[in-house]
Formats: structure tokens, sequence, C-alpha cells
């Protein structure tokens, strides 16, 4: 970066370079949300040569929580001292009947956390109701549970539960590489997941499919950086896994926030929205914290409901369609009011594209 003045100027410099050598067609998935969203913002998918197309993947993990699951989060906010604690963005996913909104204002117990310690809070101020932490996101998340987890269990408050809807990234791209209506040349792996899991679980990419993976910050100069390296990993004809995030990721990411996810959490198989079951892709709770697992406390059985509406999740978290490719998009789906969680989430490939007018892949520099 020493010989530019700037960023703009370092960034001119890529976007030029990867004009002069991406000369094969070339699909890269960003696997994250917060990329997608950088992506958007930056308005770097129309800045780019044609031959590199960005497909957005299941790197939302309010988008990827399944239909049941909701549903079995909504069974539990109807239960009589329940009080169901879990991040804004959840609020308005549609399970088949229902969401958690709906529920609310039909007097549930749902209430808006910001973190797995403010639902702890609420459960030891409230020692007469049952709070349960409807946990989601990916490896970067669930250290905070875990550590939520740990309190909870010194303190010996019993009343406080976790509901593990929790997602491995790895188990997923898999998955995708294995999916062959897939077609995927090259991963922009996620910055903050990599922090915990460093580079190490991601060989399998290169070694096994034979496709690019690099490691990836979140400004547009970093993603045009690892975009380059992927070019380059490309024409060579050398599929690695490289870190272009150096600042923040190590090959062995962080082992402490690793064992501590370990001593609470086993992994096990779990259904996404769109991709179906992919094996060892969720978290539960061990069986020596089973007292705090929401769903061995209140086994709750929940009859499989029908999908209302004939939104493209799926397609779109596969990478299969981009968001404006879905018939409803921007007509009967918009952020203000959704039909799926691709447009409710603030992460969701929809609403990002939305938001930032998004219409089409690749163009003139
Ligand atoms: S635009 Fe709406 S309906 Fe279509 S895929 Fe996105 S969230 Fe689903």
């Amino acid at each position: 970066m020493r010989p530019y003045k700037n960023k703009k100027e370092y960034s001119r410099y890529l976007l030029e370079r990867l004009y002069q050598e991406a000369d094969y067609p070339l699909t890269a998935m960003e696997v994250c949300g917060t990329h997608t969203v950088a992506i958007a913002r930056s308005g770097l998918r129309e800045l780019l040569p044609e031959k590199i197309r960005l497909i957005s993947g299941p790197g939302c993990p309010v988008c990827v929580t399944d239909d049941a699951d909701l549903d079995y989060a909504i069974a539990l906010a109807r239960e009589k001292k329940v009080v169901l604690a879990t991040f804004g963005d959840m609020m308005r996913v549609p399970g088949t009947t229902s969401s958690l909104q709906e529920e609310k204002s039909r007097g549930a117990g749902v209430r808006i956390v910001y973190s797995p310690t403010d639902a702890l809070v609420l459960a030891s101020e409230n020692p007469h109701l049952e709070v349960v932490f409807l946990a989601v996101g990916f490896e970067t998340t669930v250290p905070a549970v875990a550590v939520a987890l740990e309190e909870a269990i010194q303190r010996g408050l019993k009343n406080f539960t976790v509901l593990s809807l929790h997602k491995l990234v790895p188990p997923v791209m898999e998955a995708l590489l294995e999916d062959p209506e897939v077609k995927i040349d090259a991963f922009i792996n996620p910055g903050h997941v990599c922090t915990i899991l460093g580079s190490e679980p991601f060989q399998f990419v290169a070694e096994r499919y034979g496709k690019s993976c690099v490691i990836t910050g979140f400004e547009a100069v970093d993603i045009l950086e690892a975009l380059l390296m992927i070019v380059r990993q490309y024409r060579e004809n050398r599929p690695a896994v490289e870190i272009q995030y150096r600042r923040a990721v190590r090959p062995d990411g962080n082992p402490v926030a690793r064992a501590f996810i370990e001593k609470y959490f086993i992994p096990v198989p779990v259904r996404w929205r769109g991709i179906g079951e992919v094996p060892g892709s969720g978290l539960v709770l061990r069986e020596e914290y089973a007292e705090w697992d929401a769903t061995r406390r209140f086994s709750l059985s929940v009859a499989p409901g029908k999908r209302r509406g004939n939104c493209a999740c799926g397609e779109v978290l596969k990478g299969l369609k981009l968001p404006y490719e879905c018939p409803l998009f921007g007509k009967a789906c918009t952020p203000v009011k959704p039909v799926g969680p691709c447009m409710v989430s603030t992460e969701g490939s929809c609403a990002a594209y939305y938001r930032y007018g998004e219409r089409k892949v690749g163009g003139a520099i």
C-alpha cells in the first residue's frame, strides 16, 4: 500500500489490475452478509470487469434460519411465563404462519435484546419468568453466548435457557460445493468468522474441490485486493486458501474462543433455509448443560407448517438467483413490507440490493 497516496488511488490501481488480469470468466461468492452490504454500498459489483461475477451466499444468520426453527421459537414465545429474548432482526422474519412481531402484538412474551448478556440480566431480574435466548449467528457470535451460559451456570440461574440456532460456515460451504446446481469458482471468505476459525478449516476448499478461498476484510479496498488474489490464483491454476485480512486473522484463528465454544456446544446436522439439512452445521448444548437448553426444558412438538408466499430466498442464498431476479423484488417485497428474510435482515442480500439500488453485474470502469 506504501507507494499509493491513499486508499482511493490504491483501489484504482487494483481495479486496473483486475481489468488487465481477469482473462477468464470467474464466479466468486461472498459468503458473509457484511461483505454483501459492503459491496452494495460501495457499488463495487458494477465497477468490476464483466468477467468477474459476484454472487451472494448464505452469510446472513437471520436469513438462513429455517421455517421450522422459527415456528418452534414462535411456539415457545406463546408458552405461559416464557419471554423469548431475541435480536431485532429476527422479529419480522416470517415463519410458516406468523412472525415473532405478530406474536408480540398478540401478547406473546417477546423482547428485543442487543446481546446474550442482556437476556441474562433479564432472567436474573425476573425470577418468576423463563427467559429463553434465541441464539442465531455463526462462529463469531457463539463465544458471547458461551460466556453468558457460563455465567448462568456459575450463578445457578435456572430461569435462563438458550435456543441454539447457531450455524457453522465450513460445512455449508462444503454443501454448496457438493450441489451440482451451484457453480462457484472461488469464495470471498467471511473475515469475522475467520478471526475465530483461522484459515485451516477451509483448506478442504482448495485441496478437495480445487477452488480458491480468500479471507477478506470489509472495506472496498480489501475486497478488491482479495479479488486480485483470486484472479491470480485462477490464472496460475493454483487454488489456495489465502488471508488478505492479515490485520485481524491468523492461520490458527483464536484457539481460546474455539475451546470455549467446544466446552459448551457440539456440532449436529441442522436445516438451512433453502439449502436443507447440512451435516455438522449446527450447534447444540452438550448433554451436561441440558438444563440450560430450551429444547430440552420445554420439549414442545410443533407441527410442520406450509410456507406462505413464493419467496426465492432459497435460490438467493445458494447464489442461483440474484435478488432482483426474484419476481417479487421491489414490488410485493420491500424492506417496509418484506416477504422473505433476505429482505428483512440488515445483512440480507435482497435488503442490501434494494437499499443500494443494485441491478446488474459487471460494467465499465
Ligand atoms: S425479494 Fe423478497 S421474496 Fe424475493 S427472494 Fe428476496 S426476500 Fe424473498
